[in-house]
């Protein structure tokens, strides 16, 4: 379409049913944390491409890089041969990365997180000699085979058969609607549906038993993994925070077992919970650290960042063509200094705290809203049917609540994901540049979203 035609792309029939069309939209133009769509009607962007947008839409330093790189007739693609934009994109990576990865070694995997996580995967592989993987309910990797196979979907799985062999999940220590409680009648002490867990006893603990036992305990019949991979803050899987606990847990009995653990920050890395990286915070400490989305700048690019010791590949071992294109790597690599000069991290921490005390004192006390979670800007309120209770003790959630809030909310400009169970939970992933007045506009338009849904 000529520029200021009316665009129809994303309404064509020929998109292929996989697109969901929850939101009727037709975007034509951007800027920091706001969208306009062909009638020019403003939205303010709370997906900011699933997160990859760290700091908006056209921001000046990412916008200047780009300009430059194709002013200065940069190379576009060139394989795994070093360029200035390739080299400063590295350089300014390793000066934000966590100490322990400080002298690792990094490798470009393609333009996807899923690619990344892939490599992730392949390289524990090499380096251990074994084959499986231990992984975590919840859990969202990517919708490619081997990627699927690790994330903690069934519905998602389930029409295509085997995927990738000996993967394992456990449940993932939420503190919400979690497994990790004794079950008994509705009447049982400890509130309904069954006995909370007592004492200092937390999901956590009991989570971190399961790993242990899966990974040291010969009884497990479980043989020892390559990997095991998981996310600092599941996203997909509806905003799970990992809590210090499990995490330190995971990282000593990873170790005891000899397998390499992965760190998924596709989604949580660079700034977006409150910290440039959510598995620092929590001392998570990983072998290997999947990184895409936010440090592209917005544009495709994919990287895994592991220990020097795990050097295991020969040349040509993984390859693949479009493994750091010149302008993601420009906008990557601006996009990475503007974020720790900046403060980004820190500011992700106080605007979230904002939305999410904004959030439980709109809405906190409505029944129809079970959990509101989440550090830093990945926030996400999970709405259920208060009348029902579901085999955890807790309200089942309410994907259609969910859905009509999410029109709603479209319908009063502002722009918002749906994911975990039943796509109940509404996520708020805004750019870190996004201004507390537009916080607080997306918090009144919930609230008004919400009791617009009142039956
Ligand atoms: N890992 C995590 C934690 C993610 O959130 C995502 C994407 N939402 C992926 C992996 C897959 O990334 P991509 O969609 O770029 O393949």
């Amino acid at each position: 379409d000529a520029p200021g035609q009316r665009p129809v792309v994303g309404q064509r029939d020929s998109s292929a049913r996989a697109y969901h069309r929850r939101l009727p939209l037709t975007l034509v133009s951007a800027r920091g944390a706001t969208v306009r769509d062909a009638d020019g009607r403003e939205y303010i962007d709370c997906l900011a491409g699933a997160g990859a947008l760290a700091l908006g839409h056209h921001h000046p330093v990412v916008d200047q890089a780009l300009r430059e790189a194709l002013d200065a007739g940069a190379p576009l693609s060139t394989l795994d041969l070093s360029t200035p934009y390739r080299d400063r994109f590295i350089d300014q990576l390793f000066s934000v990365l966590p100490a322990p990865l400080q002298d690792g070694r990094i490798l470009f995997c393609g333009p996807s997180g899923a690619d990344a996580v892939e490599a992730a995967i392949k390289l524990a592989k090499t380096a251990t000699g074994r084959s499986g993987v231990l992984a975590f309910g919840g859990g969202y990797h990517g919708m490619t085979q081997g990627t699927l196979a690790l994330t903690g979907r069934r519905s998602a799985k389930e029409p295509l058969g085997a995927l990738l062999p000996e993967i394992h999940h456990l449940p993932f220590p939420t503190a919400y609607r979690t497994p990790l409680r004794a079950h008994g009648p509705a009447s049982a002490p400890g509130g309904p549906g069954g006995q909370a867990v007592s004492g200092a006893t937390t999901s956590a603990e009991l989570a971190g038993s399961l790993v242990r036992w899966a990974l040291c305990d010969d009884h497990s019949g479980i043989a020892a993994p390559a990997a095991v991979i998981a996310e600092p803050v599941q996203g997909e899987g509806g905003v799970h925070p990992m809590p210090p606990a499990f995490a330190t847990t995971l990282r000593s009995t990873t170790t005891e077992a000899g397998a390499v653990l992965v760190a998924d920050e596709v989604q949580t890395g660079l700034g977006r919970t409150g910290t440039l990286w959510a598995s620092e915070r929590i001392g998570f400490d990983p072998d290997i650290l999947v990184l895409s989305k936010a440090v592209g700048g917005g544009l495709p690019l994919a990287v895994i960042v592991h220990r020097g010791e795990l050097d295991a590949w020969q040349p040509g071992a993984h390859a693949g063509t479009f493994r750091g294109s010149t302008l993601a790597l420009a906008a990557g690599a601006a996009t990475i200094r503007e974020v720790a000069r900046a403060g980004l991290a820190q500011r992700a921490g106080e605007l979230g705290r904002r939305l999410s005390d904004g959030l439980r004192a709109a809405v906190g006390d409505d029944p129809r809203v079970g959990d509101i979670r989440g550090p830093g800007l990945m926030v996400g309120v999970e709405v259920v049917d208060p009348e029902t209770a579901d085999g955890y003790g807790v309200p089942r959630p309410d994907g259609a609540l969910a859905a009509a809030v999410q029109r709603t909310m479209l319908e009063n400009g502002v722009i918002v994901e749906a994911g975990g169970p039943e796509d109940a939970v509404v996520r708020f992933l805004p750019p870190l540049i996004v201004s507390e007045e537009q916080i607080d506009r997306v918090v009144d338009t919930f609230a008004t979203a919400l009791s617009a849904a009142r039956p």
